[in-house]
């Protein structure tokens, strides 16, 4: 029906416990967020999905989960201490901060139109104080990005797991940065968590590893629910980062715009030859088939699990107009995630409360099964289907009267409404296969 507002969104959102602020008895926090039950299920459905097919699936590609803590050193050696900056300006009218390089208008305030500060630096990495003692030597960092990890774990683990290369390490974990200018919901949040994998190869090596992870990539954003024509590449010329020699950005268009929602880099040699500069050890790899010793280049995949499960909510925010002629205005909302990432994948229902003890049999076998299961006996049936349409199920069961006779048991499936009678023995089954095809 209508274009999707983010106010509609965010109201939904905290309406049914996916997404909000954080510490909001106080007033919340900016920049800061918290998922309830339904959006811990989503992320947790989204980060699962990102690790099976970005490691358990592969051969080349194994896991790691590091401290957030790490070595000062590391953000010295990684240009983070340096350059990890954005410019910042205040208006001296209304005192609104801005990032610099965000503003429409350089000469004036967006807000007021009041005069602008001159530019100032300012480093985005959250930094703590570690031990007792608050000199200076003890200042550590919330690490602004998971990839360092991976840098300074690379020998330990390229010996451990006898991998050789060309592999991937892959790690999801929490990130932060000191955003200016923290807006769009969760988009641009100072904690957020990051999905990242480096995958190591030669630098004489005749294969693309660059375009065969942006497409790869790429593949994996329709698969999580995002339609083709909201999925685009955007090449980075003059804006590279300090460390990659190509970069592309996968952007999905959002209701404020195309933006970022994964980086696809080829880092080179850049920061294993930092790290070994710094830290003295050799991070050199030998390769048995040629004989030769070298740093191995990298190419670096890096996405935010919370800008990715805000893409998913805005593209399966739908409103339908059911309106019968005559009749009064009926809206329904549907959030039309894809089956094998929905917060809920399957709600039984028994159509009398009467029924709740054999239906709930019904719904710890599916449990068994390892479906997101929700059981809802309050209100009437089209009222708790339109409730799971709100938070995405797209599977509803009942239990009737005549499931006591006949074992079957009447699936309505979210986006069609249409429904189907079908065995319980099948049940399982079933489902499996409707949410395998979709994946
Ligand atoms: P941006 O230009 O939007 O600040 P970036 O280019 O600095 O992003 P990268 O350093 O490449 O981002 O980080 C990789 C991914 O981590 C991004 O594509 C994004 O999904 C996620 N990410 C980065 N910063 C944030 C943030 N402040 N909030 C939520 N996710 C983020």
């Amino acid at each position: 029906m209508s274009e999707l507002n983010m106010k509609d969104l965010v109201s939904l959102c905290k309406r049914k416990g996916f997404i909000f602020q954080s510490s909001e008895i106080y007033g919340g926090i900016n920049g800061f967020w918290d998922y309830g039950p339904y959006g811990v299920e989503l992320k947790n459905a989204i980060k699962k999905f990102w690790w099976d097919e970005m490691v358990r699936l592969r051969d080349d590609v194994v896991g790691q989960d590091a401290s957030i803590i790490m070595h000062p050193k590391v953000w010295e050696a990684s240009g983070h201490v340096e350059g990890f900056n954005d410019p910042m300006v205040d208006c001296k009218e209304c005192k609104s901060r801005f990032r610099e390089d965000q503003l429409k208008n350089k000469e004036k305030c967006d807000k007021c139109g009041g005069e602008l500060t001159e530019p100032k630096m300012f480093n985005l990495m959250l930094s703590t104080q570690i031990g007792a003692s608050e000199d200076s030597s003890s200042t550590a960092y919330l690490r602004p990005e998971t990839a360092q990890s991976i840098f300074t774990n690379f020998k330990t683990i390229q010996k451990t797991s006898r991998k050789k290369i060309p592999f991937g390490i892959a790690q999801i974990g929490k990130a932060f940065r000191n955003e200016i200018t923290p807006r769009n919901f969760t988009f641009r949040s100072r904690e957020f968590e990051q999905m990242e994998m480096q995958y190591f190869v030669d630098p004489e090596s005749e294969t693309d590893h660059y375009e065969y992870w942006s497409e790869t990539r790429r593949n994996f954003f329709e698969k999580v629910g995002i339609p083709k024509e909201k999925i685009r590449f955007h090449e980075h010329g003059d804006e590279l980062a300090h460390y990659a020699s190509k970069a592309r950005d996968i952007e999905v268009e959002f209701p404020f715009g195309w933006q970022e929602v994964e980086g696809i880099h080829d880092r080179g040699s850049f920061d294993l030859t930092q790290h070994e500069t710094f830290s003295k050890e050799d991070m050199k790899y030998f390769d048995e088939a040629t004989k030769r010793k070298f740093i191995p280049h990298v190419v670096e995949t890096s996405i935010g699990a919370d800008r990715l499960a805000l893409a998913i909510l805005c593209c399966a925010y739908h409103v339908e107009d059911l309106t019968k002629e005559g009749g009064k205005q009926d809206l329904r909302t549907v959030m039309r995630f894809k089956a094998h990432i929905a917060p809920v994948q399957v709600a039984v229902l028994p159509l009398i409360k009467k029924l709740s003890d054999e239906a709930k049999e019904v719904e710890i076998l599916l449990k068994k099964y390892g479906f997101r299961t929700e059981f809802d006996t309050a209100g009437q049936i089209g009222r708790r289907y339109r409730r799971q349409d709100e938070i995405g199920t797209p599977f509803c069961v009942t239990y009737d009267f005549d499931t006591r006779d006949d074992h079957q048991v009447t699936i309505r499936f979210r986006d069609s409404m249409e429904q189907k009678r079908v065995a319980i023995s099948d049940l399982a089954s079933y489902i499996q296969g409707l949410i395998v095809e979709e994946m």
